[in-house]
């Protein structure tokens, strides 16, 4: 870790680097690929860490490249609580899958908690690394719906819904793991928030080992919401998105109006308790959030050990929005 201060983007020299990124619940996050092979097609953060390279070089044409690890793999000093990915799937192909167990190591052996969220595969060598120290991990599996026709035109380059299922029953096979969560988020508007498609996803990861669901909607720039109207299956998504959504980064961003988004996760919430789950939401993509009565932490981490820390470590951990 050279830098403390906050930077932009991937570095151009194409390095990966853990970051202070303000917009990432103000924490510290890791990117093992410039770009996505998710390529899903509400994904804000891929874009715009694309369009930021292009500065950089400007033969880039978008594709996904793997960071180098050299750097990262010489550093001796990290935060204790580092997020993977930020703009990018850890578990996104093999090659990237291969550089997240490295860099899972180096992390590890350094006490480091690391908290995924991932639409790929956990498997193999990558239950190896995590078994070494399963309570300094946590994993968040995104999944938003059960329908893989659904899933090809929204994530068209992840998993399907039983390929990504399959992560929570290895996982929880592992003891002592920090946190196993279904993320629910971003949900689309008419085509995810429907009780069946909940109550199904509730159930499966419940009964592979999900302890928590974590659940948002889907918040976009003006110019993807104009996006996602070419498409036929999420235009009327898009035309539901009509409320300016008050998230950490202060940005332009559409979602759906408050109001019903609260009456939706009540809800869902009464979905989870079913299950014996605990619902959460993220207060920091919506900060109207932190004043219902949702738990609006969403890395049980964040919740637990960033507060304590805090005063013993140089690195700057915001918990003032905690407050
Ligand atoms: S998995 Fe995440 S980073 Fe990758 S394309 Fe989808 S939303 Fe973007």
């Amino acid at each position: 870790m050279t830098e403390q201060k906050i930077f932009w983007g991937i570095s151009k020299d194409l390095q990966a680097a853990v970051r202070y990124e303000p917009n990432a619940c103000r924490g510290y996050v890791m990117d093992i690929s410039l770009g996505c092979p998710n390529l899903c097609i509400y994904c804000i953060f891929s874009i715009l860490e694309k369009t930021v390279y292009k500065f950089y070089d400007t033969r880039y044409k978008g594709e996904i490249i793997p960071l180098k690890l050299d750097k990262f793999l010489a550093e001796e000093k990290f935060p204790p609580f580092v997020y993977m990915c930020y703009a990018s799937d850890p578990f996104g192909n093999r090659q990237i899958t291969q550089s997240t167990v490295a860099v899972l190591d180096k992390l590890l052996s350094h006490d480091v908690f690391v908290g995924f969220v991932t639409k790929g595969i956990v498997d193999g060598e990558v239950l190896e690394v995590i078994r070494k120290k399963p309570n300094l991990v946590g994993v968040q599996v995104g999944i938003t719906n059960t329908s893989d026709q659904r899933n090809k035109i929204v994530e068209p380059g992840a998993p399907s819904y039983k390929k990504r299922l399959e992560n929570f029953k290895r996982l929880n096979e592992i003891d002592n793991l920090g946190f196993l969560t279904v993320r629910i988020d971003p949900m689309l508007p008419g085509i995810d928030d429907t009780p069946d498609n909940i109550e199904k996803i509730i159930h499966d990861a419940s009964s592979l080992g999900a302890k928590e669901a974590v659940l948002g909607y889907v918040i976009l720039t003006r110019d993807l919401k104009e996006q996602l109207k070419n498409n036929e299956l999420t235009r009327a998504s898009a035309d539901a998105l009509t409320e300016k959504t008050s998230t950490i980064s202060r940005q332009e961003l559409f979602s759906v109006p408050f109001a019903k988004k609260v009456e939706k996760l009540t809800e869902f919430e009464k979905i989870c308790q079913k299950y014996g789950m605990k619902m959460a939401v993220c207060g920091c993509k919506e900060e109207e959030m932190k004043k219902t009565s949702f738990e609006w932490v969403c890395h049980p981490f964040n919740r637990q050990r960033r507060e304590e820390l805090a005063p013993k470590t140089e690195f700057h951990l915001e918990t003032a929005h905690f407050g």
